[in-house]
């Protein structure tokens, strides 16, 4: 039996001609390629607003907590259930990641339980889009609005999702982050994005993702250096390269059949899995997004993933709570992640998962618990 891999990138004969292109130029760093890269995300989410690519979506994070000046003392909401990224990026700029409840439902962040943790040092949310969901954003930005923070969206696996107002994540909103590593719903080889209606922001991690150099990505995008130049902040090397945006844009073509694959495989999953009492899928609008993970909560998990592991089948597990990790343990227990983090397992999904193989794990399932 062939084993059925949790996720991959799709990478098309495309993908492969545009970074010989790159090649060829023999110009690899950030320059041209970067610039158009930008304008054609601009122009899929049909939005005014600037987008800046950058080398992942951790420095997505990092440049926009950086922007905001978050500092050591200032405290920031965020769930525990999620990657390890949305963490360190708090950390990095000296902050202190407060970990919040999710719903059980949905696993996005609780904004009950988040206010109740808000305190005068809290500056800023981060509302993690699990499995490419924004349901429950609504509820963030009216906290945020009482109690004036700012909302930084990792949209790390929701790029080409839809709000539940059904406008495009990104197009409205503070600050959006986006990532384009290699198993996203696109792919630049690693990447991210930033996308703000705050012009300060996007001119500030336009420039802080460069060393700071002030205004040289205008220098870069004509395929010129700065020799003159000056710097007033701190700065990183987090810009996106020009073999990276090539990978990006052909990705970006593609999206409209990454997005189609992808809801046909939920929808396999929520029909197929429908009569096993023991799992239970999350209450998303799988309709309205383009599923990074399939998540399920399944009673005795762990003997279930064994069995598809012994079918060669992998699952994974996103994620381990980070309240749980020695770095962000807390005093205080969550008690929810804790219960969801027992039951949790994310099934295989991925553009290039035949319809047989996705079967094969549907039955395999079933097999379990009969
Ligand atoms: C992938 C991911 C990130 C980090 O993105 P990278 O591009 O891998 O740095 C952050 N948060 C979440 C929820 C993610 O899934």
């Amino acid at each position: 039996m062939n084993k059925i891999r949790l996720s991959k990138s799709s990478i098309s004969q495309h993908e492969k001609d545009a970074v010989i292109t790159v090649l060829d130029k023999e110009f690899l760093g950030m320059g041209d390629e970067v610039n158009l890269f930008e304008q054609d995300l601009k122009t899929y989410l049909n939005t005014s607003r600037s987008v800046v690519c950058v080398s992942t979506g951790t420095s997505a994070l990092h440049l926009s907590l950086s922007a905001l000046q978050i500092s050591p003392g200032d405290e920031v909401l965020v769930p525990s259930l999620t990657y390890i990224a949305t963490y360190q990026a708090i950390s990095a700029v000296g902050a202190t990641p407060i970990s919040c409840e999710i719903d059980p439902l949905t696993l996005f962040i609780d904004h009950n339980d988040a206010r109740q943790k808000i305190t005068k040092k809290t500056k800023v949310i981060i509302p993690v889009l699990y499995a490419s969901s924004a349901k429950g954003l609504e509820g963030i930005y009216t906290l945020a609005h009482e109690f004036n923070l700012r909302v930084i969206e990792d949209a790390a696996q929701a790029f080409g999702s839809l709000y539940e107002d059904l406008t495009a994540v990104g197009t409205k909103g503070d600050i959006i982050c986006f990532s384009f590593d290699g198993i996203k719903n696109i792919t630049s080889g690693e990447g991210g994005a930033i996308v703000s209606s705050d012009q300060n922001i996007i001119d500030h991690v336009k420039d802080a993702r460069l060393l700071a150099v002030e205004k040289d990505t205008d220098n870069r995008y004509t395929a010129q250096r700065s020799w003159d130049f000056d710097v007033k902040e701190q700065g990183f090397r987090y810009h996106m390269s020009n073999i990276m945006a090539a990978i990006g844009r052909v990705q970006l073509t593609r999206i409209n059949d990454f997005k189609a694959k992808r809801q046909e495989i939920a929808s396999r999953y929520l029909r197929g899995l429908k009569a096993v009492q023991a799992v239970t899928c999350l209450e998303l609008n799988y309709e309205q997004i383009i599923p990074h993970i399939f998540v399920i909560k399944a009673k005795r998990r762990d003997n279930l993933r064994e069995y598809l592991l012994s079918h060669n089948i992998e699952c994974g597990i996103h994620y381990k709570p980070n309240h749980l990790l020695t770095k962000y343990q807390s005093a205080e227990p969550l008690p929810i992640t804790e219960a969801v983090y027992e039951s949790i397992l994310t099934l295989p999904c991925h553009f290039d998962l035949t319809e047989e193989d996705q079967s094969r794990v549907i039955e395999t399932i079933k097999a379990f618990y009969e």
